[in-house]
């Protein structure tokens, strides 16, 4: 009997060498390769005769091989076979077809399936995948049991792995097997009212139909992923992540947190430091941060709005209420300019009030660097501003109250979850040993310390931190600062929801007033000249503008040349005569500090420079941006990168230069770009373009995404499994006893363990 858990290794057919291959998909158990999921069917139950057929469909077609053969055109070799069925023939075509030289035989049954098109009156298969019936992978034995896995019934069609190695074949036999000899008995972790209410087959019955489904299913159906056993399945995915967020969610709220105090006297000093009206979503995203911060357990909240929203405001007013309970506040970029732009706006704003402020960047000297962390730990310093790197490397605070993330998108959401998981972590973080736990994204630290933690019980841990640091303050109270959490990435309410079921949601939808929206147009590079006098025009009226060179992939050199090219050509040849800058990742600290500032003052006139400038740098006269190759940029990065314009009076223009092939993605993009200025639609349509897995960099940090669920096709499924989720959290009731509630969390640990690689949920 296999279980579950049984390593694929063991399953018949498969062994060390596939093993090694599988586990490259990410499969190495018998439960891993159970949800390696068809991707599509076929319906060789009721194939289409070949007189069915109608141009533009997509059709299965079960035929005979008749004839078949490579001939060469000008462009390319063509294979062409022809299938027949009794006298009507159908012809299929492959271009580039040379690898089918030797593959079919006349008189072979062939299973093929593409889009009918017609060729000059005549119909047509191009590309059609195929399997060439009763052909055996090698193993005579079972060939005619593995043949009844093909015809007659619908057919399950997997992605193939190993380059090729394992064909969609290979996965529909040894699935089968696997089935075949599955423990009958696979633990049911849904309670049982809820596998009532929503009609949920059981996991066994699920596995099987959703590898082999019943006769009478709908093709239409299987390929929704909408039959009884693609929910049942789905549903369970999503009902154990949003039962451990959910889970760490509770646990957040029961650790001590700090209960800062909002008084009149601190309204006042809120009120004192507002540079203009705030937004009616701005006042709303600090009541509800306030409301949190004034509650004694840690307040774990994402601010999303879209770019320009006035994100940075609402932050310093939460930073006041910390600050004015007398804790420290810690507000960390994602990139060094950021950071500086935030010191500058947050002197100008705050240091009015008497506020301490001090900004910790890397091209500080290493003995201002001291001096500024011996301010933090005296705490001196009210208001610590950094990069995420800076920040999260040991600074000591003698009393950190508040953490504030900006740019929360650069990071994946997986890191988000270690960041989260170390603020669970069992080292204390922030005032309890006076460092920042928070944001702690750099591997090493964090495995380092949570290691340390787990290992640690608690009476060595406050040895752990009594003896640690020399400079503390008084307050050894274990009290967990709160976090906000800011992203320019906004995506919409109800998947934000259950995606960070963990955290509580403000959203600014609304923009400060006097923006007209920008336009953006998009111009062939031939036109260069035109869009350069355009250029001109604008900023010989009194405004910026940002010229923006395009990305070079997986060169940061090559970034970096192509825009010393561009700034050479701009300032020496098409603008001597007005002042033009360079800005780059590269640069030395100081002259980009330098180099923003002037531009800021306004004495930069255009500023060259490559994607450094596309989070949150805010200039407001800068009314002009030309984007450089836009077609390589992606689509949140377009977004980001029109957000450092319009953020004035003046009507702001973005000009999408495009050079070269467009790809036909690339091509929507750059519509989607010009149709619209709404952040919330065009993450939306990001997320759709490049899934999951990238939208949320879970691909770049290396960790699984979801097994079978689609964040996109699963929308309805989400919110049901956040809703059950939480009804079971709550506590057991009429419906649920304890011992559910109990064995439902143990199978969650499970599967957050093994699949998520989370090991401290719960
Ligand atoms: P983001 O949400 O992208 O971080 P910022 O905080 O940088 O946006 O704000 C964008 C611009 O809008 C800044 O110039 C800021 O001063 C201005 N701003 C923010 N709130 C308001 C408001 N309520 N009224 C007018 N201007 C505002
Ligand atoms: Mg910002």
């Amino acid at each position: 009997m296999l279980e579950p858990s049984t390593p694929v290794q063991y399953v018949k057919g498969i062994g060390p060498r596939l093993a090694e291959i599988l586990g490259a998909k990410g499969i190495h158990t018998v439960d891993d390769l159970l949800h390696y999921l068809p991707f599509r069917y076929e319906d060789r139950l009721n194939p289409r005769t070949i007189a069915e057929l109608r141009a533009g469909e997509m059709a299965t077609v079960i035929a005979e091989v008749r004839t078949s053969g490579l001939f060469r055109t000008r462009r390319m070799p063509i294979f062409q076979m022809t299938a027949g069925q009794g006298r009507t023939r159908l012809r299929c075509i492959w271009f580039n077809g040379t690898y089918l030289k030797d593959k079919f035989k006349p008189g072979q049954m062939v299973a093929l399936y593409g889009r009918v098109e017609d060729s000059r009156g005549e119909l047509e298969l191009k590309q059609p995948q195929f399997e060439i019936l009763g052909e055996s992978d090698g193993e005579a034995a079972d060939q005619k049991a593995a043949a009844s896995l093909e015809i007659g019934r619908i057919v399950p069609i997997y992605e193939t792995a190993g380059q090729g190695r394992l064909t969609s074949r290979w996965f529909r036999r040894v699935i089968h097997k696997t089935l075949e000899s599955l423990t009958p008995d696979l633990p049911e972790g849904i309670p049982s009212a809820i596998r009532k209410r929503l009609n949920l087959v059981p996991p066994r019955e699920a596995l099987w139909r959703v590898h082999w489904p019943d006769e009478g299913e709908s093709m239409q159906t299987l390929m929704n992923w909408r039959t009884p056993a693609h929910i049942r399945m789905i549903f369970e995915e999503l009902f154990f992540i949003e039962l451990g967020l959910e889970l760490k969610r509770r646990q957040q709220k029961a650790q001590t947190g700090i209960a800062f105090e909002l008084n009149d006297r601190v309204r006042d000093a809120i009120k004192k430091i507002l540079p203009f009206h705030p937004t009616g979503a701005q006042k709303r995203a600090l009541k509800e941060i306030a409301a949190d911060m004034q509650k004694p357990f840690p307040m774990r909240r994402l601010l999303q709005g879209d770019v320009g929203s006035g994100k940075t405001l609402v932050a310093f007013e939460a930073a006041i209420i910390a600050i004015e309970s007398g804790h420290q506040v810690a507000l960390m970029a994602p990139t060094e300019i950021l950071a500086q732009q935030h010191y500058f706006s947050a002197r100008r704003i705050l240091e009015p009030s008497g506020y301490r402020i001090v900004l910790l960047t890397g091209s500080l000297e290493d003995d201002r660097k001291r001096e500024t962390r011996r301010h933090i730990a005296q705490g001196n310093a009210q208001l610590v501003i950094g990069t995420h790197a800076l920040i999260e490397q040991k600074v000591e605070f003698a009393k950190l109250g508040l953490v504030i993330v900006d740019e929360q998108h650069r990071f994946g959401v997986l890191q988000r979850f270690k960041l989260m998981r170390k603020q669970d972590g069992h080292v204390g973080t922030g005032t309890s040993n006076g460092h920042v736990g928070t944001g702690a994204l750099s591997e090493p630290a964090l495995s380092d310390r949570t290691k340390k933690g787990s290992r640690m019980g608690p009476a060595e841990r406050s040895s752990a931190n009594s003896s640690a640091q020399t400079h503390r303050s008084s307050t050894t109270s274990a009290a967990e600062p709160d976090v906000v959490v800011m992203t320019a990435t906004p995506i919409p309410r109800t998947l934000a929801l259950t995606l960070y079921g963990d955290l509580d949601l403000s959203t600014l939808d609304e923009m400060p007033p006097g923006r007209t929206p920008i336009v953006t147009k998009r111009v062939g590079d031939e036109r260069a000249d035109e869009v350069w006098h355009f250029v001109r025009k604008h900023v010989t009226a009194g405004h910026q503008a940002y010229v923006v060179c395009p990305v070079i992939e997986e060169s940061e050199d090559n970034e970096l040349k192509a825009a010393m090219k561009m700034y050479s050509e701009l300032s020496k040849k098409v603008f001597p005569d007005l002042s033009v800058a360079v800005l780059h990742g590269r640069m030395d600290p100081d002259l980009k500090e330098r180099v923003m500032r002037l531009f800021q003052e306004g004495k930069i006139q255009i500023l060259v420079s490559t994607t450094v400038i596309e989070v949150g740098v805010d200039v407001p006269n800068a009314a002009v941006m030309v984007i450089e190759h836009a077609e390589r940029f992606g689509l949140a990065q377009l977004h980001q990168l029109r957000g450092r314009i319009g953020r004035g009076a003046a009507k702001s223009f973005c000009i999408l230069m495009t050079g070269g092939k467009v790809s036909e993605e690339a091509e929507r993009r750059l519509d989607e770009m010009v149709r619209t200025n709404d952040g919330f639609k065009i993450a939306e349509l990001d997320l759709a373009m490049r899934g999951p897995g990238e939208f949320f960099g879970t691909k770049q940090a290396g960790l699984p995404s979801f097994q079978v669920a689609s964040l996109i096709r699963d929308r309805d499924l989400l919110e049901l499994a956040k809703k059950e989720a939480a009804a079971v959290i709550a506590g057991p009731n009429s419906e649920i006893s304890q011992a559910e509630i109990d064995r439902a969390l143990k199978h969650m640990r499970t599967k957050w363990q093994k699949t998520y690689g989370l090991v401290e949920v719960g």
